[in-house]
């Protein structure tokens, strides 16, 4: 059962800002199953009753959507290219966003989002979530110990450097990397300095989170409470 703080609570149902909640807190106006609560940092969770000048608060739900990417749509909202957004047809639409971009040539596991503590966490390199790539080559490609050494130790490209990541042979022409933060072309970038060519690249898992494979290039569905879980 998910905890948050009373303030933020307050402020995702959209009663006010964070300052305009802190406001009404302190003023005697929210009680928490019926006490007057002044502790702004109070962690409630679902089951709790929240109300405001004893009108119920209605909680403000989350929304977790994993969608297939396809090649050829942009993980923004720019203007003359499509937007992955425009494959979801979602009563919250206009209040998510991409957790972890991925580029418009890349496909496969993509989560969309009103959640922004749960973004936060996915892209923090802190919190070492693993990103797994599954990298498609039009000639077969032999992953050698000193490739494995190489990445394992953290690439550095163009001076650029990386976190330690995983690469590993899947097939003759099917590479796989995993990697724990989201640089601006991360996989690219370590495939060329790999001397890997790649001819499509498809991230197929975020935390313990798999694409489903049912899902065809293009089709979303909503997680479940325990998928989303998987991801942390
Ligand atoms: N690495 C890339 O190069 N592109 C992506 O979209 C994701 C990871």
């Amino acid at each position: 059962n998910k905890k948050i703080r009373l303030d933020r609570f307050l402020a995702n149902a959209h009663i006010g800002s964070r300052a305009e909640v802190k406001r009404y807190i302190k003023d005697k106006r929210i009680k928490v199953n019926g006490e007057i609560i002044t502790d702004p940092g109070l962690h409630i969770s679902e089951r709790d009753v929240v109300t405001i000048d004893d009108n119920p608060v209605i909680a403000h739900h989350f929304v977790y959507i994993m969608l297939n990417k396809p090649a050829g749509f942009v993980s923004t909202t720019a203007e003359n290219e499509p937007s992955v957004l425009n494959l979801i047809e979602h009563p919250y639409i206009n209040e998510l966003h991409i957790a972890g971009r991925l580029d418009k040539d890349v496909e496969g596991l993509l989560i969309i989002t009103n959640d922004g503590d749960f973004t936060h966490n996915l892209i923090s390199p802190k919190k070492h979530i693993e990103k797994e790539y599954y990298i498609y080559t039009r000639t077969p490609v032999f992953v050698s110990e000193q490739m494995k050494n190489d990445v394992e130790k953290g690439l550095e490209v163009d001076g650029e450097k990386f976190l330690p990541g995983k690469i590993r042979q899947i097939d003759e022409k099917v590479i796989s990397i995993t990697i724990v933060e989201g640089k601006y072309h991360q996989v690219k970038k370590m495939c060329k300095k790999l001397g890997i060519d790649w001819e499509k690249i498809k991230r197929i898992r975020i935390g313990k989170l798999r694409l489903d494979e049912t899902l065809k290039p293009g089709d979303w569905r909503e997680l479940s409470q325990e998928e989303v879980r998987k991801i942390f």
